[in-house]
């Protein structure tokens, strides 16, 4: 035994905090499980669809109130007719289907819980035809049936609940101490649950829409050519807002060939050759 509170033996780290906040993160986390429609993934996600859906439509109409919606000519009506086909073949039951085109230069697209969709139509040159528009529409589409935006929120209650047990467990350390392990346990969170969850569900988009998109008798050969054609898009004067939070597109482009066998077969049993 050393002398009493000797040297650095001292670090007044509280571990009873730390498992009773641990073992409330492993009941919140198997307590809200749901499962991914098409991949079959287990998620993380504790609020209702319902509560979903009404928060999509809120923003939904606030964003459409402060554009320029376009409800007339050819753009318009591929949006809503692409739309439509692709939400056909989804599971989206208690989904309330809107497909706006917005007059905007900004290259992008979303799809808010609920099923509520927005092309702007600067990202209609990189679309450049139905079928890669059918690739975008059916990538947003899919970020909706797999709830994704509704796990990214359980994703960060569950840092902030490790975020408490960690700040009440170092609460009796040295000041330095606290921030040291404060800064490197939001930089884990950042880098090993964060991040790696927003390019699996990007991953996970791809993938169910292009299921989508062969299901809709759309090409899904030209998946990998309109995201080289976005990849174009955004080089050069900066990533353009559509690809800020997407992955590399040649990951992308390797994760298509490999996809792409299991598409065109269910093409062709849907819709014939
Ligand atoms: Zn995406």
């Amino acid at each position: 035994m050393g002398p009493y509170r000797g040297g650095g033996a001292r670090t007044g780290f509280k571990i009873l905090p730390l498992i009773l906040f641990g073992l409330y993160g492993i009941y919140y986390y198997f307590s809200n499980q749901e499962t991914v429609p098409v991949t079959g993934r287990s998620q993380l996600v504790d609020i209702s669809r319902d509560q979903e859906a009404a928060l999509g439509l809120q923003s939904y109409r606030q964003i459409l109130q402060q554009e320029n919606v376009v409800t007339t000519g050819q753009n318009a009506e591929s949006v809503q007719e692409i739309g439509r086909r692709i939400s056909a073949v989804t599971d989206s039951t208690g989904f309330k289907w809107e497909y706006n085109l917005i007059e905007s230069p900004q290259v992008n697209a979303f799809c808010l819980p609920g099923g509520k969709v927005a092309v702007y139509s600067g990202i209609l040159p990189v679309a450049k035809n139905a079928n890669g528009l059918a690739v975008i529409m059916g990538h947003e589409i899919a970020h909706a049936i797999a709830r994704h935006g509704a796990e990214r929120m359980a994703h960060q209650k569950l840092v902030e609940i490790g975020t408490m047990a960690a700040g009440v467990a170092v609460s009796d350390m040295d000041p330095a101490q606290q921030r040291a392990v404060m800064g490197a346990l939001g930089v884990g969170a950042q880098y090993g649950l964060l991040l790696p969850f927003s390019r699996e569900h990007e991953s996970e988009a791809d993938y169910m829409g292009l299921i989508y998109v062969a299901k809709a008798c759309f090409d899904p050969t030209e998946a990998p050519k309109l995201w080289e054609r976005m990849g174009q898009a955004s080089g050069g004067r900066g990533p353009a807002q559509f690809m800020s939070t997407h992955p590399s597109h040649e990951t992308r482009i390797r994760q298509f060939e490999k996809w792409m066998p299991e598409a065109l077969k269910l093409k062709a049993e849907k819709c014939g050759s």
